[in-house]
Parts: C-alpha cells; structure tokens; sequence
C-alpha cells in the first residue's frame, strides 16, 4: 500500500525562501499582517488532514467506486468519503482563502494552493467535490448579483453546500457553441432550463446539503455559436424563505460514468426537466461568467497533477531504496546482502528524479502563480493588479497543460521504477497513472489550453505579455551572468529565451499565410515554454541553494543536485520540441487521411 508526508520543508523552501511570500502579501492590504509561523502552522495541519483523513480514503475509494441508485436517481460516494468531507468543514478548511464578507477566513490563494496539493496528493477524487465548490464560489463571487451572493456565498464557504460546472452536452464539448440547453424565461425573474449534460463532477453524491449546478444554456433570443450562451444557477434544492435547502429542483442525475480513473467521484449524467434557475451576469455573456471558474479550474488541475506527481514519487523512492535487484555496475553497494537495492541503479534515479523534478518544478511554479493571483485580487495599484492578471492569463494553460503531461510522465516513470508491482493494483501506482490521465482531458484538452497559449495569449497581443515575462527573466540572467557558479543555470535559460521569441516571430509570420500554423505548432510550442518557466525557477532555486548559509545541509545539496538533473536531462527536450514546432502543417497533410 502507498504512503503519503507532506512536503513541508520543501513548501516552506518555495513559499519562505524563493517567493518571499510574507514580504509580498505585506503589500497586499487583505495579507499584510500574515506571518511565517502562520502559514506553517496552516501548512502543517492541512498536512495532517490530507495524510491522516483523505489519503487513507484513496485507494479503497478507487476499488468501490461511486453507487448509483436508479429508483432515487441518488449517488453514493465510496465508504468514508462524506465522513471525510464533514470533519473537513467542522475544521473550516473550505473557508481558507474565501471573503471574510462570507463568511471566508480571507487567506491568500497562494496558501490555500498548498493546501490543494496536499489534498490531491492524499485522493484527487475526493479533492474534486470541494475543489469545484470553490470554482462555483469564485464564479458567484466575481459574477453574482448581491442577492445571489447572499443566498449562495456563506454555504459554499462554510462547505455545508457544494457546487458543479454543468457545460458538456452529449454533442458539445470542446466547442461550447454548439450547446442546446435552454433556459426559458418566467414571469417570477426566474427560468426554466431544459436539456442534458454529460459527463458532470460531482454532480450528485451524499456528502453535501445541497448541490449548486452552475449551468450554461441558451435563451429564446440567443444568437448562435458561443455569443448566445447565458449562465444560470441552479441548485439542486431550492432555497427556502430562511435559505435552507428546500423544495427539490427538476435536475436530476440520469446515470454516473464507468471510467479509467478518479473512480471516487461521481461523473453524473444530467437532465434538467424544467429545472428552476437564475440568470448570473449578463444574458450571452455566461461564458465570460464562466471562465473566472474555468480559471481557476485550470489551475486547480494543475494541482491535482503536481499532487499526483508529489505523492507517485515519494513511493517509487520508498520502493527504489527497498527492492533488492542485481548489482551496482561500479561494485556492490550493499556487499552483505544478496543484491543491491535498484535505486543503485542510474535509470531507475533518472525516472525517480524525473518525477522529483516535475514535482519541485511545478511547485514553484504554481505557487507564483497563486502568489500572482493575490496580487491580481488585492494590489491597491490598479496598474500592478492589471499586470499581475495578464501574467496570469499567460501562465494560466501552461500551468494546465504542462503540470498534466508532467504528471502522466511522472507516475508512469514512478510506476516503471516498481517493475512488474507497478502494475499490480495492490502497490497502487497504477492507480496514480489513470487518475492522471484526465487531467489532460478535462477543464479545455491540452491541446486547446496550447491553441490558448499560443494563438490568444502571444499571437494576438503581438507576444507583449509574453516578452514582459521574459524581461523579468532577461532581468535575472543579467544579474547573475558575471557568477561563475551560476554559469550552468544561466547560459542555457537565457538561449533558451531567446530560441522561444525567435521561434514565436517565425509562427508569427508562417500565421499570417496559414492559420493552420498555429494549430500545428502549438502544442511543443506550448511545451517549450513551459521548460522556458521551469528553467527559470530551478535556476533561482539553484542560486538560493548555493547562497545559503546552510548550502552543505542536505536540502540545499539536493535542491542543487534536481536543478542540475532538470538542465542536464529533462531541458534538453526543447531542441526536439523546437524543431516539431517548425515542422509547419505540410507533414500533417497526409492524403486520404480526412477522408
Ligand atoms: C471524468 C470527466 C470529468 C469531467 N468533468 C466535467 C465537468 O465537471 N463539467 C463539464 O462541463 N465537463 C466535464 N468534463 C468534460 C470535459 O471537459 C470534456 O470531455 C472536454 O472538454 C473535451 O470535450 P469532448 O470530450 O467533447 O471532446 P471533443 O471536444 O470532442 O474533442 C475531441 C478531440 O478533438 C480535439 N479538438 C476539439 N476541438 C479542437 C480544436 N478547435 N482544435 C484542435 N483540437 C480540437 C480535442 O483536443 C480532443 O483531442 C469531464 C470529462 C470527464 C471525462
């Protein structure tokens, strides 16, 4: 059976060490009094939550599986699931970084992301059902009308009511113009939304009170394609006149899925037959309304991916220092045994470091990125809040789209290292490897988040966004450019900076012929900088290990040592990317192929 710690010391490294976090949140007036004790003490019992409580929820979860009741059209999720979910509101966790207008503690993003780590490390289908109340509750936050907000807000934070994203349509998935659900307008204010949705999260299941669907549909007087797309709110029980769950509302669960992963969260089939609802924001404006969600969605599957990758390979180094086989090429290292352990061996360190990483990578990464994202919501300089939020935007699909092919590389070289026992559901790697496997699916497919990327967030602002991260960048190897020791770090992060604006402008230009350019390059596109923003944090990780006082403590030795496996082996990749990027459309026109 697989174990889980959670990574405190490392946590600490990025949040205390590389991103000065209390420095940072001292200029944000909703932060500025929260300090390092504070943070480690939230750090450290989140852990234990996650460890104690949701891991050992994980693989039991996976092997029941959610139970579908047809008669009550009810879902069950597996044993000690709702148990979990309600010590985890009786602690308060849900209201961690949410509006203390809300009822909400008001801690920053970039804290209750650690939390999300951990909990996806623990069971990331148990994470889902208040991960995505969290969306639900940012989308009302940003979008509601004062009553709704009201009504809906102080549940969500509190956890007693959980929240979905109703967007799929049998017909409809990647191209959300193409849904059908329509919403009919009533005398009352309200609506009634009619049609089918597939493939929802936590659609129906017995750990809430109450369920609010955030649905997208469509008005008599919708134009077609996605301007004709409007977002309601529908909860599963309607409030009653005191706001508690009241009548049941006309959405009902037809059927929950049987998939390849994250088996411990219902994926629910929806009908809504006349089901009562509420327009949020602005009628055809649901998908703008919506993407504050999908935003923070994308992130969140980031963090599902890096807990995954955390929690795979901290087992695959477990099981690499134990499993006895062969003998170290250079003489036996443990000669009184009858083999050495396989972590002897440099492939299997070399598939044990991949993982660790893309674990150390992703946890700065994304961790700056939730640090941008306090910055965005509470910098008193509208200025600094609007470039915070554009370098969010830029890092947002390469937060989803990177960290999720990370991962699938991550647990399936984690899984490797078990040999023939990864394979075995038992060991429980094999379950880390098909729970990944949807990250890259859901919240836009790691494709669309590169189409994103490439042709929204570079090409159609003339890579302004783009280039203002890369001067932060240029900023870093100038000061550091005259240190030998960082001599390793730098050169190849500025060549490689300078490869990705090359390589853009040639896009660029090959677009204006060929929109096709853009689809057929996006996605090693995407990849490379992705390995652009990784390269950067591991040099600064690099250069805080070999600053420290404490640079011969075995911390900053190793921190040091996955900064130099990261150049040496996994950088590499961006001259292989780099040219698929190049290779332009003409080798994807196989004749007969569309046919
Ligand atoms: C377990 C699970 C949970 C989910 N949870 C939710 C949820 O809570 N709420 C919700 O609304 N949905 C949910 N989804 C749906 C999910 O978001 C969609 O499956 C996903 O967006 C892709 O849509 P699709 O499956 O219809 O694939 P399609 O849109 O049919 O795409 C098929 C393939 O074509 C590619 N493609 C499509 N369009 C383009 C394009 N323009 N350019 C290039 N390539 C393209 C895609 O990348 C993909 O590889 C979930 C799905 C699963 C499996």
């Amino acid at each position: 059976m697989p174990g889980y710690q959670a990574p405190l010391r490392d946590m600490q490294f990025v949040l205390h060490e590389l991103l000065g976090v209390t420095d940072a949140l001292s200029g944000l007036p909703a932060h500025a009094g929260l300090d390092e004790a504070t943070i480690n003490q939230v750090l450290e019992e989140g852990g234990k939550f996650a460890a104690d409580i949701v891991f050992p929820l994980n693989h039991p979860g996976d092997r029941e599986g959610c139970h579908y009741d047809a008669t009550t059209r009810s879902v069950t999720a597996p044993q000690g699931f709702r148990q979990a979910y309600q010590q985890y509101i009786a602690a308060g966790w849900p209201s961690l970084a949410c509006d203390p207008d809300y009822g909400g503690q008001g801690l920053p993003v970039v804290l209750n992301n650690s939390l999300y780590e951990m909990l996806n490390s623990a069971n990331q289908a148990w994470t889902m059902y208040p991960g995505l109340s969290h969306g639900a509750y940012e989308c009302l936050h940003a979008h509601g009308s004062p009553e709704q907000k009201q009504r809906y807000l102080p549940r969500l934070v509190s956890g007693e009511w959980t929240g979905t994203m109703c967007l799929t349509e049998p017909h409809c998935g990647t191209d959300l113009g193409l849904l059908r659900t329509r919403a009919e307008p009533q005398a009352d204010g309200s609506y009634r939304l009619t049609g089918s949705k597939i493939f929802i999260s936590a659609g129906e299941h017995d750990l809430s009170a109450n369920i609010i669907h955030l649905v997208l549909a469509r008005l008599p007087d919708a134009p077609p394609g996605t301007r004709g797309v409007s977002l309601f709110v529908v909860p599963k029980f309607l409030p009653d006149a005191r706001g508690d769950a009241g009548e049941r509302n006309a959405i009902y669960c037809g059927a929950i899925e049987h998939k390849m992963g994250i088996h411990g969260n219902a994926t629910c089939q929806m009908t809504l037959e006349a089901a009562t609802g509420w327009l949020i924001g602005e009628p055809h404006r649901g998908l703008n309304a919506m993407f504050v969600m999908m935003n923070a969605a994308r992130l969140g599957v980031g963090m599902q991916s890096l807990g995954l990758t955390e929690v795979a390979y901290q087992n695959a180094l477990a099981y690499a220092r134990d499993r006895q086989q062969g003998r170290s090429l250079s003489g036996p290292a443990a000669p009184s045994q009858p083999a050495d352990p396989i972590i002897v061996h440099p492939d299997v360190r070399r598939m044990l470091l991949t993982a660790r990483a893309y674990a150390e990578g992703g946890r700065a990464f994304t961790s700056y990125v939730a640090l941008m994202i306090d910055r965005e919501l509470n910098h008193p300089d509208e200025a600094v809040r609007r470039e915070a939020a554009d370098e969010v935007a830029l890092l947002t699909p390469i937060v989803k789209a990177f960290l999720t092919d990370n991962a699938w590389i991550a647990t399936s070289e984690a899984l490797q290292v078990f040999g023939g026992h990864g394979y075995i559901a038992e060991w429980g790697m094999e379950q880390y490897v098909r729970d990944a496997r949807i990250n890259m699916i859901y919240e836009g497919t790691n494709t669309i988040q590169s189409l994103d990327l490439l042709g929204r967030k570079v090409l159609m602002d003339n890579g302004e966004k783009l280039r203002r991260f890369g001067e932060k960048i240029k900023v870093f190897v100038m000061q550091n450019m005259s240190d030998a020791s960082m001599a390793e770090f730098v050169g190849p992060l500025a060549e490689l900076g300078e490869k990705l604006s090359k390589l853009t402008g040639e896009i660029g230009v090959k677009a204006v012929a060929d929109r096709d350019a853009v689809g057929a390059a996006a996605v090693p596109y995407l990849r490379v900088a992705g390995h652009l923003v990784f390269a950067y944090f591991f040099a600064r990780m690099a250069k805080i290990a070999l600053a420290s006082e404490h640079s011969g403590d075995d911390f900053y030795q190793a921190k040091l040592g996955v900064a130099r496996f990261y150049f040496a082996r996994l950088l590499p990749e961006t001259a292989m990317l780099i040219r698929q990027a190049r290779a332009g459309v003409d080798s994807l026109n196989v004749p007969g192929l569309a046919q």
